[in-house]
């Protein structure tokens, strides 16, 4: 069937991405859903950096290819052998899928399936192959999602069900931003009540590295981010202390923090929250540096004052069976997700979305393929 989407041909185009126009939207041929596969209408697509870092050239991926992999939507056709979605099922995606299968998936960490992995960096679906077409060319998928688009073609072990009472705009932040950030705190850092907590970088991830934080009961919650109005955002999430990353957290906490979340991307603020980790604590790292970038502590210091430092992908989670859960939270007013969502748009805005991500200003903008 014939799709809108978001295709991009080449990284690094110049800012601002309103002139350079680096996204095209373009009709897309979709191929039916294989086994295992479904066919599903996209209604809401967030904006995240991991999309940008491809935009701008920082995380490479095979090229053209159709952008998106935080969504939520409607399954309207089901392959053969599909056996947990029907028609009509609403659901969130999940930017990793899991084979089910492999050592990492068996061990129970499907946030680590080396074989999602693998297929996410060639571009194709977990089961191989593109299901996308422009006249007749193959064009790659996004970490086997590629929301940008009117409808997809998607493994169902990319997708976790929701109830359909769950706003779109809502649901479209469940697979991504929530399961990255709650996760990360929760599952990777494994923060207790009581425990003091930072958190390095207050986009989607970060913010929901907060909520998490919150029901996590850590105290006190430190935020660190240049832009006052995420800072000020943060303290009204439930962050007690909000400072500028020119100011040393030390001076407020002097013995650091037990847990510390680096969630801006970058080597520089990853070495400022080893520094500020507490003797015996955890700094975990949850955004996405650029490749080259090198990150460089004291060798001594990580033995010595017995810290570890965690990687953390896909908030290290079990998406069936930490997003019911965080549905339950969202129920019960514990998680307000809809206070991370800066802006809706239709897809025609997608290289403006991009630009205010990159300006650092907005923390979730979500599209819309149908307006
Ligand atoms: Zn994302
Ligand atoms: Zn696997």
């Amino acid at each position: 069937m014939k799709s809108k989407a978001v295709l991009i041909r080449e990284a690094g185009a110049n800012l601002p991405y309103a002139k350079s126009k680096p996204l095209e939207i373009v009709e897309i041929d979709l191929a039916p859903p294989k086994a295992g596969e479904v066919l599903v209408k996209i209604e809401s697509a967030g904006i995240c950096h991991s999309d940008l870092s491809v935009v701008n050239g920082s995380r490479l991926r095979p090229l053209p290819i159709i952008l998106g992999h935080e969504s939520s939507g409607v399954v309207i056709e089901l392959g053969q052998d599909v056996h947990d979605f029907k028609v009509g099922d609403h659901f969130t995606t999940v930017f990793l899928p899991s084979c089910q299968n492999c050592y990492e998936c068996k061990s129970g960490i499907p946030a680590n399936c080396s074989v999602g992995a693998k297929a996410n960096a060639s571009g194709q679906m977990i089961s191989g192959g593109s299901r996308i077409s422009i006249e007749g060319d193959s064009v790659n998928h996004y970490n086997g999602i590629s929301c940008y688009s009117q409808y997809a073609v998607i493994d169902e072990r990319s997708l976790v069900k929701l109830p359909s009472d769950i706003p779109f705009d809502i649901a479209a932040l469940f697979g991504c931003a929530l399961l990255t950030g709650i996760g990360a705190v929760r599952n990777s850092a494994h923060a207790k009540e009581g425990q003091s907590l930072g958190i390095w970088g207050l986009g989607g991830v970060g913010l929901s590295a907060l909520l998490g934080a919150v029901i996590s009961k850590a105290a006190p919650i430190i935020v660190i981010d240049p832009v006052e109005s995420k800072r000020k955002l943060a303290l009204s999430l439930g962050a007690d202390i909000a400072l500028d990353p020119k100011d040393n957290l030390r001076n407020t906490l002097a013995e650091g923090v037990s847990v510390a979340i680096e969630a801006a991307g970058r080597a520089d603020t990853l070495i400022a929250a080893y520094e500020s980790t507490a003797r015996g604590g955890t700094t975990v790292s949850v955004g996405l540096p650029k490749a080259e970038e090198m990150f460089s502590i004291s060798a001594l210091s990580l033995v010595a004052d017995l810290k570890t430092i965690k990687g953390s992908y896909l908030g290290s989670a079990n998406p069936r069976i930490d997003i019911p859960e965080f549905v339950k939270f969202w129920r019960d007013g514990k998680l307000p997700v809809e206070k991370l969502l800066t802006s809706t748009s239709s897809m025609l805005q997608v290289n403006e979305a991009m630009d205010a991500l990159d300006g650092a200003q907005v923390v979730r903008q979500v599209i819309h393929p149908h307006k």
